[in-house]
């Protein structure tokens, strides 16, 4: 695609007709990386990546909206009602250490594009007139479908860009080169911090296709996962179909791949990459449910609850069969039409007697036993009094 029906595609985009009319007149402004490529393949960019041949706050003043700067980098985060874009202004990156944050400097557009992950992403487009600069590579390696890093020292200095790479390749069905993917077996994730590995292994997760996502991570470089990770987990699609909406389908994923993952090291890990503490415990006790057998063995709607509640979705979900399903799709929906008050009201004295009570009540209406206010009340009211 020429680069001119890239910029005319603009106007389609959220957020498009703005960027157009902000760099109305500007020679500064180049839309860049993702968004150019993913024009290029007919494919709808998540973001407008925009590079500014100098300050930023000109084009900032123009485009409006919210503006979230993030002034080490020189980048910006534009939201406006219809679309996001991202800004930064051209520049130089340094590496004084492998996987570290990197240095900046000001620097002109070409020197910009040479700091890039993949020559796929070494594309820019200027607004006004529709230049192109490009690797020299980047528009072959884009009709090829083939994922190459700029230099030799390009995984080592970033190790992130073995997820980045993990990413594109699904997504895109995409390969990396030979030479690209013998680099990338040589990087050490081990390297970057927690905070950006967490980082990569978040959008991974968001991925349409997250658990091919992490399988190429693992093909690429094996350290960058924990030991006993499994990428493929089976009996997976099972429990993301059960799990519908009802709860993160991203953790789901992950604690599918964590089941034979020990538990010390597992929780260490989360923690390392910024899990919140839910996430983590979420996480690590639908790895480990599994194993616990008493969902499955149920045999009655009341003992399905006995065994699920309380626990987390996606850890009923994992368990997967027939009682999971009835838990997730009915089960737990069911209430009681009284509560402790009624009992109170009826004269029970309050204490552990009206959890009992109630607890009683709603395993009955569970097991389709009792129905309605008042033989749940009945219920409670002889639970309340003791065993049956
Ligand atoms: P996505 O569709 O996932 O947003 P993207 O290619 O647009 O993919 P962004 O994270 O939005 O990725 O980054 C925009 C551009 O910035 C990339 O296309 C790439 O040129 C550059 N870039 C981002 N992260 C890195 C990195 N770690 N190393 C080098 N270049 C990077
Ligand atoms: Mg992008």
């Amino acid at each position: 695609m020429e680069a001119a029906e890239v910029v005319a595609k603009l106007i389609d985009l959220p957020g498009g007709q703005a960027l157009l009319d902000a760099a109305s007149g500007d020679e500064s402004v180049w839309l860049v990386g993702g968004a150019v490529r993913d024009l290029m393949l007919g494919r709808t960019p998540e973001e407008l990546d925009v590079v500014i041949d100098g300050p930023l706050d000109r084009v900032l003043a123009r485009l409006g909206g919210e503006a979230e700067r993030h002034d080490r980098f020189g980048t910006a985060t534009v939201r406006l009602a219809d679309g996001r874009i991202d800004l930064a202004s051209a520049r130089s990156e340094q590496y004084a250490l492998p996987g570290a944050l990197p240095d900046v400097s000001p620097a002109s557009i070409d020197d910009d594009l040479q700091r890039r992950d993949f020559t796929i992403n070494a594309i820019a487009i200027r607004l006004v007139d529709a230049e192109l600069k490009a690797h020299d590579d980047a528009l072959a390696d884009l009709a090829a479908g083939r994922i190459r890093v700029l230099h030799s020292g390009s995984f080592v200095n970033d190790p992130t860009r073995l997820w980045r790479a993990a990413r594109y390749s699904t997504r895109l069905g995409f390969e990396l080169d030979e030479e690209s993917a013998a680099l990338a077996a040589l990087a050490s994730p081990g390297a970057v911090s927690g905070e950006r590995l967490g980082h990569e292994l978040r959008l991974s997760l968001r991925e349409d296709s997250p658990t091919a996502v992490l399988s190429a991570v693992e093909a690429l470089n094996p350290g960058a996962l924990i030991e006993g990770f499994d990428p493929n987990p089976a009996r997976l699609a099972e429990a993301s179909a059960l799990l519908g909406s009802a709860g993160r389908q991203d953790l789901l994923t992950l604690a599918a791949c964590c089941q034979g993952v020990e538990l010390q090291l597992l929780t260490r890990w989360l923690d390392h990459l910024q899990f919140t503490a839910s996430e983590r415990d979420l996480v690590t006790a639908s790895s480990r449910w599994v194993t616990a057998s008493p969902l499955r063995s149920a045999q009655s709607a009341s003992q399905i609850a006995e065994a699920a509640a309380g626990a987390p979705l996606e850890a009923v979900a994992l368990c997967g069969g027939e009682n999971a399903r009835q838990w997730l799709t009915e089960l737990r929906h069911v209430t009681l039409e009284i509560d402790g008050d009624d009992l109170i009201a009826a004269g029970v004295p309050p204490g552990p007697a009206i959890g009992i009570g109630l607890k009683r009540a709603l395993a009955r209406t569970l097991d389709r036993d009792i129905s309605g206010r008042d033989e749940q009340l009945q219920a409670a009211l002889e639970g309340a009094e003791g065993p049956s």
